[in-house]
């Protein structure tokens, strides 16, 4: 920083100054709530002014924002572009109350300041003590009451407001010649009430008479000159007031725009929850659609089920059927396999004779059923199963099957009958209990069906 930049910081912490436009508030300091003066960032990324951020260090070792700790060795200086940003603000002269009306940018308030025609200064007599604006102390200055004049006659000191007492005491004047007396220019006592009249020293008596201001003499003389400092100040100190003010009610209607530009936004987002609300009140609907759906779908579900549970026992039923017509024929054919034997054996005639019969029914795969020549008149279908259920009352259906099976096969052996491929696959099947394919449910049909006109 350069002594330029030094003395400018300086009049802006002293001064009260004013920004022509509402300031950003980022560029505030959390401290002073005013724009930043030679902003520092601290490592916890908030921004002060270093003044205002080395005096709360005093008393605290926090941020003051996040009441993180902090040391002053880790402070940074803060973004060229955010030094460039608060340089530009614009300001008023800090002597807008004594009627500047400069602006200027921030960073050149030094180079206007002390060049300010309407700075207030003391007036240069000593005795007077009246501040005045640099525009006017010129002038105020001459006619200062207090304005030490030499006298041209005596060569003593006198200040201006007592000159007519100095004149008509003074021993040189008095001594000089007549016509210098005459022509001496001497100005109204109420020249500083403004009695512009000035003239030769014959003619002051005369002026006097019909001079306004000399008429309130009384008034001027007690009242006036001894109030006149104690209301300039009143009056100054109104002034100063005034725009102390007139900065206030700028301030208040810069919030009050902020106020009402939140209270847009409260009014909108208002408006965004009341959607919200009515958006939430048809998801919540939506919701109750799913859910009916969701039971009406679990209900098809179950009653899906339900038919398949009902599907399932009514095949299973359907199975256990077919497996009893199935064991039935089989009980058949055993008691009608005994009734062959012994009706061969009866007449003579050996075992390989019934192959032909036998492979012809099986090879062929029609339903060409065995010639019923071979039944006795009197066979009874219903005699032979209850005889061969009593031969094969087993525990299980499958064992009973299997066994079932198992006889056949050995009687298939047992007389030297050729094992066939339908008659294994369905004995193999049954071992295992497997039912439930369709492949052994169509044989099972087929073979019910082939032996079901025996
Ligand atoms: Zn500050
Ligand atoms: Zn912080
Ligand atoms: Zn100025
Ligand atoms: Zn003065
Ligand atoms: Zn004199
Ligand atoms: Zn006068």
């Amino acid at each position: 920083m350069d002594e330029h930049e030094k003395d400018n910081l300086r009049l802006l912490k002293n001064l009260n100054i004013g920004y022509v436009n509402p300031v950003n508030v980022n560029l505030l300091c959390p401290i002073c709530r005013l724009p930043l003066l030679n902003p520092i960032a601290t490592p916890c990324g908030h921004t002060f002014c270093e003044e205002c951020i080395l005096s709360a260090l005093e008393i605290s070792n926090n941020c003051p924002y996040d009441r993180k700790e902090i040391k002053c060795e880790e402070f940074k200086k803060v973004d060229r572009l955010i030094l460039n940003i608060l340089n530009e603000l614009e300001i008023y002269c800090p002597n807008k109350m004594n009627g500047c009306p400069h602006i200027c940018q921030r960073q050149f308030l030094y180079e206007h300041y002390h060049h300010c025609e309407y700075e207030l200064v003391e007036c240069p007599h000593s005795l007077c003590h009246q501040k005045v604006i640099k525009k006017e102390l010129q002038e105020h200055s001459n006619q200062c009451d207090y304005k030490e004049i030499e006298c041209e006659f005596c060569k003593k000191i006198y200040l201006q407001k007592d000159k007519m007492k100095h004149i008509k005491n003074c021993e040189e004047f008095e001594k000089a010649e007549s016509s210098v007396k005459e022509d001496l220019i001497i100005e109204c006592k109420y020249k500083k009430f403004g009695c512009l009249w000035q003239d030769k020293l014959k003619l002051v008596e005369e002026h006097e008479k019909s001079c306004k201001y000399h008429q309130f003499e009384g008034f001027f003389e007690n009242v006036y000159t001894k109030n006149q400092r104690q209301l300039e100040t009143e009056n100054s100190e109104l002034k100063r007031k005034i725009y102390q003010l007139t900065d206030e009610i700028t301030e208040l209607r810069r919030e009050l725009d902020i106020y009402k530009n939140n209270n847009m936004v409260i009014q909108q987002q208002q408006a965004v929850s009341e959607s919200m609300a009515e958006l939430e009140n048809e998801v919540q609907l939506l919701k109750c659609d799913m859910q009916n759906t969701n039971l009406t779908l679990n209900d098809l579900e179950m009653r899906y089920n339900m038919m398949v549970i009902d599907e399932n026992i009514r095949l299973k039923e359907e199975i256990q059927s077919l497996r009893t017509s199935f064991q039935s024929i089989q009980f058949q054919m055993l008691s009608f396999m005994k009734y062959i034997k012994g009706t061969l054996q009866n007449n003579g005639i050996g075992p390989s004779f019934t192959k032909p019969i036998l492979n012809q029914k099986n090879n062929d795969g029609s339903n060409t059923s065995p010639s019923t020549s071979f039944l006795p008149a009197t066979y009874n279908s219903s005699k032979l199963i209850k005889s061969a259920s009593a031969n094969f009352d087993s525990p299980t259906t499958t064992s009973t099957t299997t066994s079932a099976a198992n006889t056949m096969n050995d009687l298939f052996k047992n007389y030297n009958f050729p094992t066939s491929a339908a008659t294994t696959t369905t004995s193999h099947t049954y071992s295992k209990s497997d039912v439930g394919t369709t492949t052994t449910t169509y044989d099972t049909i087929r073979r019910e069906r082939r032996f079901s006109k025996i």
